[in-house]
C-alpha cells in the first residue's frame, strides 16, 4: 500500500491554509515516539527511538528478545515514562495530564491475554464499560458484535479463563481490547504462546479484523513471517532503536546493515512456511 511519507505530508500541509496550531503535527500521524529514551539500572533499554505510525495502518515491531519491543509499547501506553523525548498520540503529548484521556482510546493485548482469572469471559470483556456506566443494552449489543467479529462461541462467554483454550483466551483478550472502540490497538506478541494451527486461524481472523475496523495497530512479534503478514510496514529493532523500517522486501533486498541480513537469514525457515505476501 502506498502511504505518503511524513515529508510528503509536510509538503502538502504547507500548501494548505493551516489552522493556528499545532504547526508541527503530521496530518495522518496517530502514534509517534520522538527520539525517546528509557533507562533501567543505568542502561538505555530504549535509545533515541523514533517511530511514526500513520492512522489506520499496522506497524509490525520486530527484533530479538530484549531489544525493547515491549518497553516501546509500554511507552506508547504511558505505562513507562520516557527519560528523554516525547510520546505523541494523535497530536497530543502523553503526560500525566493527558494519560487517562489517551488510554481510553487504546486497546492493549499481551501474550498470555492478561485476563482476570476470577472473572468469566463476559465479565472480563465488559469490565471497563461497566466501570464507565454504559447501560446494559449497549454493553450487550457491543459484546454480541465483538463475539461475531472474533468468532468466539456463545457458550464461552460464561466460562472462566482456565476453562478456555489458549486461542479462545486470546479472542477474549482481543474483545476486551476492542470493547470501548479504541482508535489504536497495541498487541504484544498476542499469538506467541499458541500452537501453530490455532495461531494460523487467529492470524487470519486478526488480519481481517484490523482491515475491517481500520484501526491503527502496533503488532509486536519476534516472527518475521508474522510481521510481514500483518504489517503495512515493519520496523526492525535492535538495542532500543529501529535499525530499518520498510517492507520485508526492503530488508531482504536493501539491508541497511549486516544485522538486518543476519536477522532475516535466521528466520528463513519460517519464511518458507508461506505467510509472506
Ligand atoms: P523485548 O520485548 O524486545 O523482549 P523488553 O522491552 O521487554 O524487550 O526489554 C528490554 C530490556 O529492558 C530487557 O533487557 C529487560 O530486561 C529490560 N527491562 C524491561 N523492563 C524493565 C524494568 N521494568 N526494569 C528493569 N529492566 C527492564
Ligand atoms: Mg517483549
Amino acid at each position: 500500500m502506498g502511504f505518503a511519507t511524513a515529508s510528503q505530508i509536510r509538503r502538502t500541509a504547507t500548501l494548505r491554509p493551516r489552522p493556528e496550531s499545532p504547526p508541527a503535527r503530521y496530518l495522518a500521524s496517530m502514534l509517534r515516539l520522538e527520539s525517546v529514551s528509557k533507562h533501567y539500572g543505568g542502561r538505555a533499554v530504549i535509545d533515541g527511538l523514533v517511530l511514526d505510525v500513520q492512522a489506520g495502518t499496522t506497524l509490525a515491531l520486530i527484533g530479538p528478545s530484549g531489544c525493547g519491543k515491549s518497553t516501546a509499547l509500554r511507552l506508547l501506553l504511558g505505562l513507562a515514562i520516557p527519560d528523554a523525548g516525547r510520546v505523541m498520540f494523535d497530536g497530543i503529548q502523553l503526560t500525566q495530564a493527558t494519560i487517562s484521556q489517551v488510554r481510553r482510546r487504546v486497546g492493549y493485548v499481551i501474550q498470555d491475554g492478561g485476563l482476570f482469572p476470577h472473572m468469566t469471559s463476559r465479565e472480563n470483556v465488559t469490565l471497563k464499560a461497566r466501570n464507565l456506566r454504559w447501560d446494559r443494552s449497549r454493553i450487550d449489543a457491543r459484546l454480541d458484535e465483538l463475539r461475531e467479529l472474533t468468532n468466539f462461541p456463545l457458550d464461552g462467554l460464561d466460562r472462566y479463563p482456565v476453562e478456555l483454550s489458549g486461542g479462545q483466551r486470546q479472542r477474549v483478550a482481543l474483545m476486551r481490547g476492542l470493547m470501548l472502540e479504541p482508535d489504536v490497538l497495541l498487541l504484544d506478541e498476542p499469538l506467541g504462546a499458541l500452537d501453530p494451527m490455532i495461531r494460523f486461524s487467529l492470524q487470519e481472523d486478526l488480519r481481517r479484523i484490523f482491515r475491517t475496523l481500520g484501526k491503527t495497530v502496533v503488532f509486536v512479534t519476534h516472527d518475521l513471517s508474522e510481521a510481514a503478514f500483518f504489517g503495512d510496514r515493519i520496523a526492525l529493532m535492535r538495542d532500543g532503536r529501529v535499525v530499518q523500517e520498510g517492507s520485508l522486501q526492503d530488508m531482504t533486498d536493501h539491508p541497511v546493515e549486516a544485522f538486518v541480513t543476519e536477522f532475516v537469514n535466521a528466520q528463513r525457515g519460517h519464511l518458507a512456511s508461506g505467510h509472506s505476501e
